[in-house]
């Protein structure tokens, strides 16, 4: 499903990656190239790091449909340089337009494992168990707990009434019995 793989089953929608070993190795860079830094001054640094672990935490719910989970190489970092903006932007321009390719895709196969369930869902494959993910099965999840909630009110008020006339019963009953010591 995903050109990224799977991994336990599941695919892999997306990554990123966690970096350690930062503070000793980044620090030692900027005892080595110094630069007059103020806050707010924007700059790029090029890291060398290597792949030291792996983790694959599950995505966020927002794709149910296909449970995806997320690649995050753990990096330690190495040696890490300055680099000139110029050099920089086109690089960050480079990924961010791999990021937006990469959410096309990944919105494009949610999409179509919306219709493969919509399908399934129409041919009567989800009757004895709901799937999570697919809209209609959704859709009857929510009236359910609708018609439950509304009948959880209906009790409520029922039992509201039913306890007002009995009340109600006891006054008149209170009222009769001082109107009997009175006559
Ligand atoms: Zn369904």
């Amino acid at each position: 499903m995903s050109d990224l793989g799977e991994y336990n089953g599941r695919p892999i929608v997306g990554t990123g990656i966690i970096i350690r070993n930062t503070g000793d190795g980044l620090s030692k860079a900027m005892t080595v190239d110094p630069r007059d830094l103020t806050i707010g001054d924007q700059v790029y640094v090029l890291l060398e790091a290597t792949c030291v672990d792996m983790h694959y935490p599950v995505e966020d719910p927002k794709y149910p449909a296909i449970g995806g989970v997320r690649r995050i190489p753990v990096l330690s970092a190495g040696t890490a340089t300055f680099i000139d903006e110029a050099d920089a932007s086109a690089a960050i321009q480079r990924q961010k337009e791999r990021e937006r390719e990469h959410a096309d895709k990944v919105s494009g196969q949610v999409t179509i494992s919306m219709a493969i369930l919509a399908a399934e869902h129409d041919d009567g494959k989800h009757a004895k168990k709901r799937v999570p993910g697919c809209e209609p099965c959704d859709e009857e999840a929510r009236l359910e707990a609708a018609e439950a909630d509304a009948a959880r009110e209906a009790a409520a008020i029922a039992d509201a009434e039913a306890a007002a006339e009995h009340a109600d019963d006891e006054v008149a009953a209170a009222r009769g019995r001082r109107g009997g010591k009175r006559g």
